[in-house]
């Protein structure tokens, strides 16, 4: 049994940046709230919460005064301002290329533009970007969306930082091909662009991938559905779901994450893999 660790796992810039200023943030205040998990991926939102970490589901549970994190995916507009007048001390871990797209949609509203955001409609940072927008958006998930468009003049397109590639190119050329006067901003971002494609070189040579990511991760969805294409896959969110069945007739696992697992679970699941075929690391 041969193990392959891809390159660029662990955390993105994004979530790594998030994850240390929040882990600061705590080293000052006993306790701290977020609106959703800080990130998809339970054994970190389970050792922040031993730390003084509480992940509410509305911003009325947050006491008034409190110290509040936004994580790097951003806040719809309405809640921030929310935040503000409850006088929550805010530490704002919104992703720079997420800022990126705010900073863009506020402008291309700004200059009347039909903005089309090419996204899941249920993820965080999509419901952020649609509240910049003052109704002048309507997010598309798959090209069938676009049938109900009315024919518009000038559409401007972004797109969700982790969203599929391939997807996204596909909507753009049906977005292009309804209205020639369409600019198109590409705000995948780099970083999961590149995750993906050395997946993708990894997979040519191994037969077989172990994703490592949160079950509502984004980009490890995306990455699951991007290498299963080309070989067996199968996506962990951590070591204790491997069993030795799993690896049946394989000879060399690839093992990628998404940007929000901590390298020590990647390496986790390396050894256990080894240990599982009676190997130390
Ligand atoms: Fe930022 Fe990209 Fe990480 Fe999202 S995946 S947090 S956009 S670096």
């Amino acid at each position: 049994m041969e193990i392959i660790v891809g390159k660029n796992t662990g955390f993105c810039s994004g979530v790594r940046k998030a994850i240390s200023g929040t882990q600061e943030v705590l080293e000052h205040n006993k306790k701290i709230f977020c609106l959703g998990e800080i990130i998809h991926n339970p054994s970190v939102v389970a050792s922040l919460k031993r730390r003084g970490m509480v992940f509410v589901d509305d911003i009325s549970e947050v006491p008034e005064g409190a110290t509040f994190i936004i994580r790097s995916h951003g806040l719809p507009s309405d809640i921030i301002n929310s935040a503000v007048k409850r006088r929550l001390h805010i530490h704002d871990f919104t992703c720079p290329k997420v800022k990126k797209i705010h900073r863009l949609a506020i402008e291309l509203t700004e200059k009347g533009y039909a903005i089309i955001i090419i996204g899941n409609t249920s993820h965080p940072e999509v419901k952020a970007i649609l509240s910049l927008t003052r109704g002048n958006a309507r997010v598309v998930e798959k090209t069938e969306d676009l049938d109900s468009f009315p024919p518009e003049h000038q559409y401007a397109v972004v797109v969700q930082t982790t969203f599929n590639p391939l997807s996204f190119s596909d909507i753009v050329r049906e977005v292009v091909l309804r209205a020639k006067n369409t600019v198109v901003y590409n705000t995948l971002c780099e970083e999961t662009v590149k995750r993906q494609r050395k997946a993708l070189t990894l997979a040519e040579e191994v037969d077989f991938i172990v994703v490592v990511g949160g079950k509502n991760s984004s980009n490890t969805k995306t990455l699951c559905s991007i290498v299963e294409n080309k070989v067996p896959v199968i996506h962990v969110e951590g070591a204790d779901e491997l069993e030795k069945k799993m690896f049946n007739g394989v000879q060399k696992v690839g093992i990628i994450s998404g940007a929000s697992t901590p390298e020590e679970e990647v390496q986790k699941v390396r050894s256990t893999i080894l240990g599982l075929f009676g190997y130390t690391s």
